[in-house]
């Protein structure tokens, strides 16, 4: 999970360049009306976020009795994210703050639309509030539905608030076998509080990060196999497992909990990897039928 910037957009802008493209009239003057609502529960939302309390936060059938969830709901659809609307440079512009266009949910694939936090299904007065709203791939869009969070918790991470990058704490682990498999787990600091390291196991588990980087590690692995096999250099295993090594640090620079630092240290230090396990990575389904 990568943190990104908190967008300086705010729920009045949205408002605002909403209701320039909404014909109905009533409809316009029932939600001007709630201007001060939505500010108010963007603020209480800022506080929160920032507190990892958002859990607390109550689901809103309507904003101010006012504007139902199903006209909050449309109003995002066709107004806030419909192409070619005064509003869709707010949308647009959300969608390409997640560096390298790479969603910060899972941190590999692309970006293609934008996840509702607090989900717009349950939460009527957050439908466009761009604090709420993350830049994220359509399969974590997906899975952020089994977000119910009852306690601190049972949360997920959010990008904009949330750092867990400090520390490392995804974990790999080599299992021998012809060829070897590479599995993932979240090891949280046993230093955070309790609360962050579940909502670091929680996020792992919701996004189902483990599968995701275990299936990019199966083609990588094919990598490692190539360079192993070729080299001339990389005799002994002690040769091998400091060539390792030294990947697993040049991963891990740029980013502490990269699923390929954590790949490489767990490869270095497997002792059945480093005296010949690798070999048994000729075994892998993605090399059958090449040669
Ligand atoms: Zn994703």
């Amino acid at each position: 999970m990568k943190r990104i910037r908190i967008p300086t957009l705010t729920v009045a802008e949205a408002l605002g360049y909403c209701v320039e493209s909404i014909r109905d009239a009533n409809l316009v003057a029932r939600l001007t009306a709630q201007s001060m609502s939505l500010n108010a529960a963007e603020e209480d939302y800022r506080l929160k976020g920032s507190n990892s309390q958002l859990y607390l936060i109550q689901e809103t059938d309507s904003v101010g009795a006012q504007v139902t969830l199903e006209e909050m709901k449309s109003i995002y659809s066709n107004t806030f994210a419909r192409k070619g609307s005064p509003a869709r440079h707010m949308y647009d512009e959300l969608r390409a703050s997640a560096p390298g266009g790479i969603c910060p949910l899972c941190g590999q694939r692309v970006v293609s639309t934008l996840d509702h936090h607090l989900a717009k299904s349950k939460h009527a007065v957050f439908s466009i509030t761009p604090i709420n709203l993350v830049p994220a791939c359509k399969d974590c869009n997906t899975d952020s539905q089994a977000r119910r969070p009852l306690h601190a918790g049972e949360q997920t991470l959010h990008p904009y608030f949330d750092s867990v990058d400090e520390e490392q704490w995804l974990v790999c682990q080599i299992l021998a076998g012809a060829p070897p498999v590479v599995q993932f787990l979240a090891v949280p600091s046993a230093a955070w509080s309790d609360d962050k390291q579940s909502i670091v196991r929680r996020h792992f588990q919701v996004f189902k990060l483990g599968e995701l980087y275990s299936t990019h590690a199966a083609v990588e692995l094919i990598n490692v196999y190539q360079d192993l096999v070729e080299s001339s250099e990389l005799q002994s295993p002690q040769e091998i497992s400091l060539h390792l090594l030294s990947i697993a640090a040049r991963r891990r620079r740029p980013l502490v909990n990269s699923w390929q630092a954590a790949m490489y240290q767990a490869l270095a230090d497997s002792e059945w990897f480093c005296t010949g396990g690798y070999l048994e990575i000729s075994n892998s389904s993605l090399l059958q039928g090449l040669e």
